[in-house]
């Protein structure tokens, strides 16, 4: 049986999930994969509990440490985006946060890497994926400008931090074909959103314009 924090109730329900859902499709989110999959993970538990009735809204929500949840229209279309040119096998996310990016990656490919450069946003993530019996997430603290060379080659890979410009470490553990999906620009000022594919010569294409804070260098673990 599901827990009930996970069920959610009222602002949390299954039915606010829904309108979501519509939303996003008013918005232009047209991938019934991705809708399917975001009405089918309860947003609201990756957030602090004071702030789960909001977890529905369309907006940004802080998660501590000066990090935020990215607003559910984003998520949807960098997830859209990453998987437009067909189903990817192996991806690796940059950025973890509150994990739910990585929920959202995990239905929808048949492994996730995810790098977070805060020990303690890592850990907490990893306790709700084992709440949502997820399997298949592959959890890393680590300094993404450097990518995850371990686990490389990449099908997608995904960054869910600005960066001044695409980052070589990424760019190199793209597999061939493979497709990347990240925010560039100025950390306070105008911030793309960028997908490359890597067929041939290196493909771009720019899409909306975005708010994300900076992709950091270096870690902190869980003792600072
Ligand atoms: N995908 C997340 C969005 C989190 S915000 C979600 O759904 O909640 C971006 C995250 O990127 C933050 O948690 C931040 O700590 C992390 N980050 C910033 N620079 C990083 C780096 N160099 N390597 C790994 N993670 C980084």
């Amino acid at each position: 049986m599901t827990p009930e924090w996970i069920e959610g109730r009222g602002m949390t329900s299954k039915r606010t999930r829904m309108r979501m859902i519509e939303r996003l499709q008013t918005e232009g989110i047209r991938s019934e994969p991705v809708l399917e999959t975001m009405a089918s993970i309860p947003r609201h538990i990756f957030v602090d509990e004071a702030m789960a009735h909001l977890a529905y809204e369309d907006s940004a929500l802080p998660i501590g440490y000066g990090q935020t949840i990215s607003q559910p229209y984003i998520v949807a279309r960098m997830t859209e985006l990453l998987l437009s040119f067909g189903h990817l096998k192996r991806v690796l996310e940059v950025g973890t946060g509150c994990g739910y990016q990585t929920t959202v990656l995990s239905k929808l490919v048949d492994e996730v890497y995810t790098v977070e450069r805060l020990g303690i946003l890592a850990s907490k993530a990893t306790s709700r994926w084992h709440a949502l019996s997820l399997n298949n997430i592959h959890s890393f603290i680590a300094d993404g400008f450097q990518g995850l060379k371990s686990n490389a080659p990449y099908d997608g890979i995904i960054v869910t931090a600005c960066a001044p410009e695409l980052p070589a470490a990424l760019l190199e553990q793209l597999a061939p074909g493979g497709v990347l999906v990240i925010p560039i620009g100025d950390v306070s000022g105008t911030q793309q959103l960028y997908r490359y594919h890597k067929s041939g010569v290196l493909q771009s294409d720019g899409f909306e314009f975005v708010r994300f804070v900076p992709l950091i260098a270096g870690v902190e673990g869980i003792d600072h």
